[in-house]
């Protein structure tokens, strides 16, 4: 099913999605554990983006791992920015998330398709690139937003992302991201990750006894692909490992953009700049860069936002 761009933010409302994000406790609450089932978030962001196969599986890890941390937001105004600066070929990578786990994001270079690697697998980190930073930003309604930062170094993302927990948090962190793409189509199959956090008390042998599941929790994705429900795949992969579920919530892809907001842009662009578009152009399309929706404006509405612009800027003078 092909959605057009413009009414993007409607149908994923509408979409029937059995996206999930489930967070739990281990070992009476020694371990944190996160985890999402994100197909239709991951489809709408490929095809609101025209995203090729590997930038699909590039921003799907990118937007999933987003979702997971953007549950633990607690206010409406609060939010998450991640950005992938690594240099590879497809540019930035951006994802912001807000509370619930609505998230939104773009590759610079969308359509960019790189070979598959010998393993026969999407070569995300050449999209992703390992010639640079990881930096999330998180704004939680305090005087300044934290910045945190560090060298990525693998470029597969979730590596990226355990590093990033370590090296600027102290978090040890074990984080696994898959998305399964269709060969033939690009459509997505299946959407899934895990994020396991053990608090500082965790013995030792809790730790080891997850390491030693780590190659049942690679098999997530494929799992979910063949039908299984996120809950029952998790007790499946966790073997004995109990799990107690504190909260499921409905990640989405959901942008929040409006034309007030693209109004607002094109005001605080100045008098001298707008009439130079009205001149030029006689009209206006801009794209919004997070969710491609497109916002047309006529001579007639431009000539009404300068009018606006002379009467902020005569005030501000
Ligand atoms: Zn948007």
């Amino acid at each position: 099913m092909m959605i057009s761009s413009e009414n993007i933010n409607e149908t994923n409302e509408n979409m029937s999605s059995e996206d999930v994000v489930i967070r739990g406790l281990l070992f009476n609450g020694a371990v944190n554990l996160t985890a999402i089932s994100g197909r239709t978030l991951v489809e709408t962001a490929r095809q609101a983006h025209g995203l090729s196969h590997v930038c699909t599986a590039a921003l799907g890890r990118l937007l999933m791992q987003t979702a997971m941390m953007s549950v633990q937001l607690k206010n409406s105004t609060d939010n998450l920015t991640v950005i992938f600066d690594g240099n590879g070929a497809g540019g930035k990578i951006v994802a912001v998330g807000h509370e619930g786990g609505r998230v939104k994001g773009y590759v610079d270079n969308p359509s960019v398709e790189l070979p598959l690697k010998a393993n026969g697998k999407l070569d995300v980190s050449g999209v992703v690139g390992t010639d640079g930073e990881l930096r999330i930003i998180r704004d939680l309604s305090l005087k300044e937003p934290y910045v945190g930062r560090c060298a990525i170094t693998d470029g597969e993302i979730a590596n990226d992302f355990a590093n990033y927990f370590v090296v600027s948090e102290q978090q040890p962190s074990l984080v696994y991201l898959g998305v399964r793409v269709d060969p033939a189509t690009g459509e997505v199959r299946a959407a899934s990750g895990i994020m396991l956090q053990p608090l500082p008390f965790c013995p030792d042998e809790h730790i080891t006894a997850l390491e030693s599941r780590t190659s049942e929790i690679s098999k997530l994705t494929r799992l979910i692909e063949e039908g299984g429900k996120l809950e029952a795949v998790l007790l499946d992969i966790l073997g004995d490992i109990d799990i107690e579920i504190t909260e499921t919530t409905q990640p989405m892809f959901s942008c929040d953009c409006s034309r007030e907001k693209i109004e607002a842009a094109l005001i605080s662009m100045g008098r001298a700049e707008l009439s130079d578009i009205i001149e030029k152009d006689g009209k206006a399309e801009l794209v919004c860069r997070f969710c491609d929706r497109k916002y047309n404006f006529t001579r007639e509405e431009l000539t009404e936002l300068l009018n606006e612009a002379e009467t902020k800027e005569d005030v501000n003078d």
